[in-house]
């Protein structure tokens, strides 16, 4: 079952059981009905990093409902991303739908001239599934090319949560970069991070001395990073597993580091870089030492309010443990539960060895038994989706929204303020308004 924006997929035998060996520690796994935006959401930052870029979302009218609300906020000129809107049809109709999308493509192409890149994203409803995007790509693209390239991934609600939509788009641009020409390493960072971030982190890099640092997904579609056997990249965002895979295929090896969230997890995530490329321990103190001191300036007024409170992550964005990470560890918060759609094992390694020993886990959901337990926690602030956000407040719970954490830039040193603010607004608010 499908409906507007969320993936609600009820999968086979809705087992919870409490497993061992994610970096020893028990986690219990949901695979019960849940509660998630699908992929399709990823383009309202997307479309943002990528400024030449177009998504096409191939899909019904309520994918063009989803991304109208989700991005409803924000007015543009010119718009950077639609919906080819396809209809109910037989098997017979599959021509005339690839007719259909070929010249809604060209209508598209011709209007806009600044396109380079246009993605079709492929959306749930089953007369988009009939569809084949990747030979309707490949076919387009000789068309087009070499003015626009187009390629395809999916942001179905069936298969994709909402981060995992950047990770299917982020695979999709792998194969088209160029292969680099050097032996001497080279750092990749992975994972769309706000452009005023990724200036500070090229900043921090290049006063450690590592000069050659390229980012994924790029600002314009013809600067793409190289990639090769002398790329080292590293992780911004903890949802990009099939991205890393492609990567690795290309020869790339991953730099293994905890997420740039809050003073700590920064400098952590900057230093296994450094130690990387070989960056002196100095040079690297002194890169980071006054950034770092003003993010636990910043994070300090916070602590005071958060500190002993406790926070219930529903699974949504994937950025749950990262979060929950710092929220302990720099702001003294009490996990209650800490809920992810998916766990990479490899990638959220050196995250899990710094929460604390005795944090409840989950992956995936069943999304009624995980209300029950929030509702017996009663915690002091929920993390979760819009769905689940207005009926917990009903309740009487302060909740704070996932995508939010998306759409706000909450990386790296100088954010790391902004990014406690984001937690210690909701409970401000609910003072106040007992008050
Ligand atoms: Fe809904 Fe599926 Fe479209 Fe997402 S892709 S908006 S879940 S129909």
């Amino acid at each position: 079952a499908v409906h507007p924006g969320r993936a609600a997929s009820q999968a086979q035998g809705r087992a919870a059981s409490p497993m061992a060996g994610c970096a020893e520690r028990p986690i219990l796994r949901e695979r019960g009905q849940r509660e998630v935006f699908c992929g399709l959401t990823g383009i309202v930052w997307l479309h943002r990093k990528i400024q030449d870029a177009f998504f096409l979302v191939v899909g019904s009218r309520t994918c063009a409902h989803l991304m109208q609300s989700a991005a409803g906020v924000m007015i543009f000129a010119e718009p950077r991303f639609a919906t080819a809107v396809m209809e109910e049809r037989d098997l017979a109709g599959l021509a005339d739908a690839n007719e259909e999308l070929d010249a809604a493509v060209s209508r598209l192409v011709e209007r806009r001239p600044d396109i380079r890149m246009l993605f079709l994203v492929g959306s749930c409803p089953s007369e988009v599934i009939k569809l084949d995007l990747s030979r309707a790509a490949a076919r387009l693209s000789e068309r087009y090319a070499p003015d626009v390239r187009i390629l395809n991934y999916s942001g179905s609600g069936i298969e994709t949560t909402f981060t995992q939509g950047e990770d299917n788009c982020l695979a999709a641009l792998v194969p088209q970069l160029p292969e680099a020409e050097t032996t001497s390493p080279q750092l990749l960072v992975v994972g769309a991070l706000a452009d005023v971030v990724e200036d500070q982190f090229a900043r921090l890099f290049s006063a450690m001395g590592i000069e050659t640092v390229r980012f994924l997904p790029p600002r314009k579609a013809r600067d793409l990073p190289p990639v090769g056997p002398s790329t080292r990249y590293l992780l911004a965002q903890p949802f990009l597993g099939e991205t890393a895979r492609c990567l690795e295929e290309r020869g790339a090896g991953r730099i293994a580091a905890p997420f740039p969230l809050g003073a700590e997890g920064t400098t952590l995530w900057l230093k296994a870089a450094a130690d990387a490329f070989g960056v002196d321990p100095m040079r690297f103190r002194s890169a980071t030492a006054a950034a770092e001191a003003r993010a636990k300036r910043a994070l300090e007024p916070y602590r005071a309010e958060l500190s002993g409170r406790s926070v219930f992550f529903f699974p949504d964005s994937q950025l749950e443990i990262p979060l929950a990470r710092m929220l302990s560890r720099e702001l003294g918060m009490a996990l209650t539960e800490v809920g992810t759609p998916y766990l990479h094992r490899q990638h959220a390694a050196e995250e899990l060895a710094l929460l604390p020993e005795d944090v409840f886990l989950s992956e995936g959901q069943d999304v009624d038994r995980q209300l029950e337990r929030a509702r017996a926690e009663r915690p002091d602030i929920t993390v979760c989706g819009l769905g689940l956000a207005n009926p917990l407040e009903a309740e009487g719970l302060t909740t704070k929204w996932s995508i939010e954490l998306l759409f706000t830039p909450i990386q790296g040193y100088e954010q790391a303020g902004d990014l406690a603010g984001l937690f210690a607004r909701p409970l401000d608010r609910k003072t106040r308004l007992k008050v």
